[in-house]
C-alpha cells in the first residue's frame, strides 16, 4: 500500500511491544498507519515501540490487556476507538509457547493457559475488531490478520502439541471468519511463520535451538521478524484485496 492510500488508517496489532508484534506496528506506522498496540507486561518494550512509532511520524497507542481475559480485549478496543475513531485492520498477534510438556503430563492448568491466551484471546480480539468493523453494523469494512505458525500442520518442535494444537485452531479460526465475515467487508486472513529469530524461542533454548534447526530449513537460516511484517503489512493493505482465507506460510520452505 503506498503512504497515500494508508494514511489515516488505523491498526490495532496485539503483543505489539517486542517480537514479530513490534515488527509489524514499525512496518505499518513506516506505511502511514497510526497504530494501537497491547503488550502484557514489558511496560519498557512497550514504551520503546511507542517511540519508534512517534519517531517515524505517526501517532501510536500502547494499551497494557491481557489477551486472555475477555474485558482487558474490550478495554483495549474501546481505547483505541476513543482515541481514534476508526478501525481499518487488527493483527492478532500476541500468542505463547507454553513451554515444553510431554503428553504424558498433560495438566488442565497448563493446557487453559496456552489456549486462553492464544485460542480464546484470537476469539476476543477478532470479536471485538468485527464488531467495530462490519459494515452491516455502521463500520467501513477492514482486515483481519491473524497469527498462526508452521507448527499448525508440522505438530510443532518435540513436547509442543499444545502450541501446535492452538495454533491449528486459529488455522480452522481463519477459515470460518473468512466465510462469516465477507458480508460485512472483512477479508480475514493468517500468517504461519516458520522459525522466526525472537524470545518466544527461550520457552525451548533460546539462541542455541535456533542455531541447531537452521540448517533443517529449505533455506538453511531463520527469518527475521520483519520478513513475517512485509506479508503482515501487504495483507492489511489494497494490493491484497482478493486474498481471503488464506493461511500464507513464511517459513524458508519449512
Ligand atoms: P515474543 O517475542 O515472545 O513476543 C510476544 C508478544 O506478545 C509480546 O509483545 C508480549 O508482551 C505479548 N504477549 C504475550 N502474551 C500475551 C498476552 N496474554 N496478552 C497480551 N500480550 C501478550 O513472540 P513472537 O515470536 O514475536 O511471536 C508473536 C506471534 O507469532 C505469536 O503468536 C507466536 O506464536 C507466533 N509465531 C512465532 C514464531 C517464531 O518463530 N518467533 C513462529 C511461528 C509463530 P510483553 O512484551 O508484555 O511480554
Amino acid at each position: 500500500m503506498s503512504d497515500i492510500e494508508s494514511k489515516g488508517r488505523v491498526a490495532i496489532v496485539t503483543g505489539g511491544s517486542r517480537g514479530i508484534g513490534r515488527a509489524i506496528v514499525l512496518m505499518l506506522a513506516r506505511e502511514g498507519w497510526d497504530v494501537c498496540f497491547s503488550y502484557l507486561s514489558n511496560v519498557n518494550a512497550a514504551n520503546e515501540t511507542a517511540a519508534l512509532v512517534e519517531k517515524a511520524g505517526r501517532k501510536a497507542l500502547a494499551v497494557q490487556a491481557d489477551v486472555a481475559k475477555q474485558q482487558d480485549v474490550r478495554r483495549l478496543f474501546s481505547q483505541s476507538q476513543k482515541m481514534f475513531g476508526r478501525l481499518d485492520a487488527m493483527v492478532s498477534n500476541a500468542g505463547v509457547v507454553g513451554g515444553t510438556r510431554s503428553i504424558f503430563d498433560a495438566d488442565a492448568e497448563h493446557l487453559r493457559g496456552v489456549f486462553d491466551a492464544n485460542v480464546l484471546g484470537s476469539f476476543y480480539c477478532v470479536s471485538e475488531a468485527a464488531k467495530q468493523m462490519s459494515t452491516q453494523r455502521g463500520g467501513r469494512g477492514g482486515v483481519i490478520v491473524n497469527m498462526s505458525s508452521v507448527a499448525a500442520r508440522t505438530g510443532g518442535m518435540m513436547n509442543e502439541a499444545h502450541y501446535a494444537a492452538s495454533k491449528g485452531a486459529i488455522d480452522s479460526l481463519t477459515l470460518g471468519l473468512a466465510r462469516e465475515l465477507a458480508p460485512h467487508g472483512i477479508r480475514v486472513n493468517a500468517v504461519r511463520p516458520g522459525l522466526i529469530d525472537t524470545e518466544i524461542h527461550e520457552a525451548h533454548g533460546g539462541q542455541e535451538t535456533l542455531a541447531r534447526l537452521a540448517p533443517t530449513v529449505p533455506m538453511a537460516r531463520v527469518g527475521s521478524a520483519d520478513e513475517v511484517a512485509r506479508v503482515v503489512s501487504f495483507l492489511c493493505g489494497s494490493q491484497a484485496s482478493y486474498i481471503h482465507g488464506a493461511l500464507l506460510d513464511v517459513s524458508g520452505g519449512r
